[in-house]
């Protein structure tokens, strides 16, 4: 019996190698019909033989295209209409992100082959690609997602390149990116004038680096600089000229051999490792390998990731691991053209490799770690933007402008939320900019007009002031430990009230003090903070947090006699004598000296009492060094009181603070003090989750805040909240930093718009 079907396809099905997968799949079941691309996905028309049919469906949802994401596939059966042939249809594709733009995908195994067949016509050529690989998010200029709408537009297919990319049958039908060494992009080695050299610049780049030269090296959404992983002169010049002391570097390894030679590897990691988004992964180094230690100094843990695009496949098949970090000064965004290397090539780099095809859009690569096979990102940004997150509900479009430090903002339509790349720091001139440039440049690909803009209640930060100069009449200012919450909740569909607990740096508090130690009831649509951490002066603000030595001052200021023990004395080498008086003076009348309820201090004050970390040169080091400093097995925990405070529980850590300077008197090892440490803040977060559920009967519990990243505070509060009976929700998705604080913001907002709509 001929049947026809007409099946309507949704998801990420444009822009995939879509329509030749159906293509394929319909001339092996026998049947005649077209596949289209429409705006809302794809439609086919199948008909033959009632099981051909049938047999064909299931091939589709057997094999879909690698990259594809089938949302829905609806099915009606047709009247027959006779056709004699299966074909693509020419068809206008879809102008919309939801469909058209998938993110850019690393170098597939067909392309890696062929880059190192020497019977390829593309052999060793560095810009192969496929339908099912190559630059997307990076190279698009406007939707349609279309060859003359990409940095492709001025490289004119040849001939053969042509008939690929016409062929349905060809593995690059449709590849917007497709090129070869004829028509194709092309490297060039250039010295620190900006002079190209002669020589194959691949093999040339890979001498400079084995000689210990520093290179910039373009990639998909901006520049690295590049140095050999085993050379302490290399790495240390590096990190000098970049002015990164001790930030942990990322490791490029030529294999997943090669990482396994070098760190821990499971199965979860390595799937992540070699999966098409190609994060960097952080693992665990082990003692066996030779990589420099200079790599991470503050801990064990190396950022590890495979090469993505052919270039990195070609420089890693003569080198077998490159530290690869971003290519900018201090916290700049990532340089991301030659006009722009001009600031890196001559004060960083000796020589950059540098190619024709331009980078549309900056995306840095994105850091993840697994805990307990559970993905923790750091920071999510190339592989992973712009694909959409779904929210629990509809509402108007919002633009949600995000934090300070770390900042990425979010644009929603509909029930999705489009959390854009890692923008950075927003104090830095230039990324206060880049960050201007985005929001317009994704408000325009989404083709969203905003009716409401989100912002932090902090009114000095630079994503407030630019709130407020968007024009939009509906403006919400979100506190920052809520947003936080409610990102995490978003990630789980969670749509009711929750114990939110919101450990972190710092966060604006409504009540003029800082905060960051927070226990809250929410939702999306209220927040009320029921218990916190108990607060400090921080002495001299921002100065405070770049010193936890201070913290450590004020800590012992406030709840001990400082002058009764000389043993202080010598904790506080690193705080000159005559600046010590005055600190104290500060912590005591609270002059320049703001209270804070934050976590973080609190690592920072344990950090620099275990003499560890006294001051820092990046956020989060102190935190750092006292988890890999900890002994993993120990589990006894110190003392800690929770009092009723005016209307809020506190938990006091005095209690461990003056046992952890009676072990330090008595010679404990400090790395069974860290284990301590963290054994008590997990315990205490599960206890005063406790006393909340005794009175408000919430299970629920979601753990959001950067402090949060540490993997080890992560799974022991997980623990001890999951043996107390709660349901426990941590991040998966979006960073537990500021960096998924826009998704929170844009969630709450939604949710007052709906709640406003319906009273
Ligand atoms: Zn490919
Ligand atoms: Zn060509
Ligand atoms: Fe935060």
């Amino acid at each position: 019996m001929r049947k026809r079907i007409r099946a309507v396809v949704n998801g990420r099905v444009q822009g995939v190698g879509f329509r030749p997968t159906v293509y394929n799949h319909a001339i092996k079941s026998n049947l005649t019909g077209f596949v289209k691309n429409i705006p809302s996905g794809v439609i086919i028309e199948a008909e033959g033989e009632g099981e051909s049919i049938t047999d064909f469906l299931e091939r589709l949802r057997k094999e879909p295209p690698k990259q594809a994401y089938i949302e829905a596939l609806h099915t009606e059966e047709i009247r027959p209409l006779g056709d004699v042939v299966f074909e693509i249809s020419p068809s206008t594709r879809s102008g919309d992100l939801l469909i058209g733009m998938p993110p850019d995908l690393a170098t597939c195994d067909e392309c890696r082959d062929e880059l190192f067949d020497s019977k390829n016509r593309r052999y060793k050529y560095p810009f192969i690609n496929c339908t099912n690989c190559g630059p997307r998010f990076t190279i698009v200029q406007e939707l349609p997602y279309d060859r003359e709408k990409t940095s492709m537009d001025s490289f004119k297919l040849c001939d053969q390149c042509y008939a690929e990319y016409t062929d349905p049958g060809d593995r690059r039908f449709d590849a917007q990116p497709n090129a070869c060494a004829v028509c194709g992009p092309a490297l060039t080695l250039i010295d620190d004038k900006g002079e190209p050299l002669p020589g194959n610049p691949i093999e040339e780049t890979a001498g400079l680096l084995g000689n210990g030269r520093i290179i910039a090296i373009k990639g998909l959404g901006g520049y690295h600089l590049s140095c050999v992983a085993t050379s302490n002169e290399a790495i240390s010049l590096l990190r000098s000229r970049k002015n990164r002391p001790s930030k942990a570097l990322a490791v490029m390894f030529s294999s997943i051999e090669e990482v396994k030679r070098h760190c821990e590897v499971n199965e979860t990691e390595e799937r992540e490792l070699t999966s098409f988004a190609r994060p960097v992964v952080i693992l665990h180094r082990r003692d066996t390998s030779d990589l420099s230690k200079l790599i991470s100094p503050d801990s064990e843990d190396i950022g590890a990731f495979l090469p993505y695009t052919p270039l990195h496949y070609l420089l890693l098949s003569q080198i077998d691991c490159l530290v690869m970090t971003s290519g900018n000064l201090a916290e700049e965004p990532i340089v991301k053209d030659e006009q722009e290397l001009r600031r890196v090539l001559g004060n960083i780099a000796d020589f950059a490799l540098i190619h024709n095809r331009p980078i549309v859009r900056r995306c840095d690569d994105s850091v993840m770690k697994f805990i307990q096979n559970k993905p923790l990102l750091i920071r999510r940004s190339r592989g992973f933007v712009p694909e959409p997150i779904e929210l629990p509900f509809e509402g108007p479009p919002v633009i949600a402008c995000g934090a300070e430090l770390k900042n990425t903002f979010c644009i929603t339509r509909g029930n999705k939320a489009f959390l854009s790349q890692h923008i950075g720091d927003l104090t830095e001139y230039t990324s206060y900019h880049f960050y201007k440039e985005s929001i317009d440049d994704l408000l325009r690909l989404l083709k969203v007009e905003p009716e409401i803009v989100a912002h932090d209640m902090h009114p000095d930060y630079l994503s407030t002031r630019h709130a407020q100069k968007l024009g939009i009449g509906n403006i919400v200012p979100i506190q920052h430990h809520h947003a936080h919450i409610a990102a995490c909740m978003v990630e789980h569909k969670i749509n009711e009230p929750v114990i939110g607990v919101a450990f972190d740096g710092a966060g604006y508090g409504p009540d003029g003090t800082v905060w960051g130690g927070e226990f809250f009831l929410a939702d999306y649509s209220s927040c009320q903070r029921v218990a916190h951490i108990r607060q400090y002066r921080m002495p001299g603000g921002e100065e405070a947090i770049r010193n936890p030595i201070r913290m450590a001052l004020s800590y012992i200021v406030t709840d001990f006699e400082l002058k009764a023990d000389s043993y202080y004395g010598s904790l506080f080498r690193a705080i000159p004598p005559d600046e010590s008086g005055i600190l104290q003076q500060m912590i005591k009348n609270g002059f320049r000296s703001p209270l804070t309820s934050s976590c973080g201090r609190l690592f920072d004050a344990v950090a620099a009492l275990l003499g560890i970390c006294d001051t820092i040169s990046y956020e989060g080091q102190a935190a750092i060094r006292l988890q890999s400093l900890s002994k993993s097995g120990e589990n006894a925990t110190y003392p800690f009181d929770i009092a009723q405070g005016d209307g809020l529980k506190v938990i006091s850590f005095s209690p461990m603070i003056r046992k952890i300077i009676a072990d330090l008197k008595s010679g404990k090892e400090k790395a069974v003090i860290s284990a301590m440490f963290h054994n008590t803040i997990a315990a205490s977060v599960a206890e005063m989750c406790n006393q909340i559920r005794s009175s408000e009967g919430i299970t629920k519990v979601v753990l959001s805040g950067g402090v949060f990243q540490n993997d080890m505070l992560l799974a022991l509060t997980e623990e001890n909240l999951k043996k107390a009976g709660f349901e426990v929700y941590s991040h998966q998705k979006v960073p537990p930093n500021d960096g998924g604080i826009a998704l929170g913001q844009a969630a709450i907002a939604i949710a007052g718009q709906n709640a406003n709509n319906a009273s």
